[in-house]
């Protein structure tokens, strides 16, 4: 049996943080404001992940009112969400992504978040891939005020 799962995420953009998109750190005068480390694409592939079997999302998981999770990496949210399609019997087929941010360019780190994310994971990079996207100057996140992050995952139930 096969079931889709689809993640979204949106995060402000402010000065003085780090910016951190798929676990990388990317070169930036600006960084996303949130109570974990605010990576949009690894809180959007878990939500994805939890949404495909039903499980809950991240915001019932990791909840942002608990202090443990402040700056936390978001790698951590990310594993448990594996760990948990993996003991209900589910692997991953297949990850498609996009982040939309107007600068910097995503397209350079590309590789090194598809590397990253594949790791956590445990499978291939060939099952991940990421599309870096401007908004066309539109609105704030045009204006870059704020990034976003949709995921759509395909998994397999094993047995
Ligand atoms: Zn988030």
């Amino acid at each position: 049996m096969f079931r889709i799962g689809i993640g979204f995420d949106i995060h402000r953009l402010e000065k003085g943080r780090k910016l951190i998109i798929g676990g990388i750190e990317i070169p930036s005068e600006k960084g996303f404001k949130a109570h974990s480390d605010g990576d949009i694409f690894f809180h959007a592939l878990t939500d994805a992940l939890l949404g495909a079997i039903g499980y809950g999302d991240i915001g019932q998981l990791f909840p942002d009112s608990f202090q443990k999770w402040k700056d936390a990496d978001s790698s951590i949210f990310l594993r448990e969400a594996y760990r948990i399609i993996k003991e209900k019997g589910y692997s991953i087929v297949n990850i498609d992504g996009y982040i939309v941010l107007q600068k910097p360019k995503i397209l350079p780190y590309r590789e090194k978040i598809i590397k990253n994310t594949a790791k956590i994971l445990n499978i291939n990079e060939e099952q991940i891939f990421i599309k870096g996207k401007t908004y066309e100057k539109i609105g704030q996140i045009g204006e870059g005020d704020a990034g976003f992050a949709e995921v759509i995952v395909l998994l397999k139930k094993e047995k």
